[in-house]
């Protein structure tokens, strides 16, 4: 694997959409792997308390595991919370127990509840700048968000400068968009400015249909630059790989699956941080 030059600063990544099953997880877990095969140092957060990213990335997650959960209700800082991913090299995870369940509702009494997991992430002694393009910087930070638009996910929304959209290509792929969208609008206006979608990746793209086909299309001239070329093939080697605690770029790396991640993780690299090759 040619690996791809390091990034100025980190980049932080909310990889969001409120609908459930269309490929957050499945994109957060495998672009990170994809992106530390590139030679990147990456991170991982679990911000959804089913805790699938910690699954497929093979991290402790049982309840009583320090994660997301005491760093955002508990201050516990970020890096007391972090593991190494055992069999990807650059890889770190902080996991997400079954506790963060309650995050949503013992944060609505705390102060700047919405700027928690910034703070965490900013504070971290491998995020950030010229300083720190010392071996250990981390390059990428990805935020896993549960399917929900509350305060987990608005935590991310604040913390995040970039903002990855997994579309899956089928019928109803555009709905619910909007509302998305307009959330974003809403915390860029009032929270942090800096928030752009700068990355929109189709998922479980099945090229025989035109349904897809239409639906690519249709996502391709609504977001332009920002969709990634590459789209993501329906494949079952991806959906096997979670259930071995893995990656499909290590359950199978020589799969369309693994390939086209590994392809869409370059094209993330090697572009811009406003979603455009210029
Ligand atoms: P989300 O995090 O948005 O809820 P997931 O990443 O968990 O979505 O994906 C939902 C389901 O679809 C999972 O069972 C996952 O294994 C499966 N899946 C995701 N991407 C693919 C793909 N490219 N091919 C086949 N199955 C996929
Ligand atoms: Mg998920």
């Amino acid at each position: 694997r040619e690996p791809v030059p390091r990034p100025e600063a980190t980049r932080i990544f909310v990889v969001a959409n409120q609908k459930g099953g269309v490929g957050k997880t499945t994109t957060t877990v495998n672009i990170a792997a994809a992106l530390s095969e590139l030679g990147q140092r990456v991170l991982v957060i679990d911000l959804d308390p089913q805790g699938n990213a910690s699954t497929a990335l093979n991290v402790d997650h049982r309840q009583g595991t320090v994660g997301t959960y005491e760093v955002l209700v508990d201050d516990v800082p970020l890096a007391e919370a972090v593991q190494a991913c055992p069999d990807c090299e650059r890889l770190d995870v902080v996991p997400a127990t079954i506790d963060l369940a309650g995050a949503e509702i013992e944060l609505v009494s705390v102060v700047a509840r919405e700027g928690r997991l910034r703070k965490a992430i900013l504070g971290h002694p491998r995020v950030g700048a010229a300083a720190l393009t010392g071996p250990d910087r981390y390059d990428y930070v990805l935020i896993d968000c549960p399917p929900s638009l509350g305060l987990l996910t608005l935590n991310a929304l604040v913390a995040g400068a970039e903002m990855m959209i997994p579309i899956q290509a089928e019928y109803y792929a555009l709905e619910g968009l909007g509302q998305l969208l307009k959330t974003v609008d809403m915390v860029r206006a009032h929270l942090n400015p800096e928030l752009a979608v700068s990355t929109i990746l189709l998922t479980m793209f099945d090229a025989r249909t035109r349904l897809a086909a239409g639906v690519a299309q249709e996502v391709r001239e609504h977001f332009g630059d920002q969709v990634i070329k590459t789209a993501i093939p329906r494949s079952v080697r991806v959906s096997e790989a979670p259930s071995y605690g893995q990656t499909v770029m290590t359950y199978d790396p020589s799969s369309p699956g693994a390939l086209s991640y590994l392809e869409a993780a370059r094209e993330i690299a090697t572009r811009g941080t406003r979603g455009s090759n210029a």
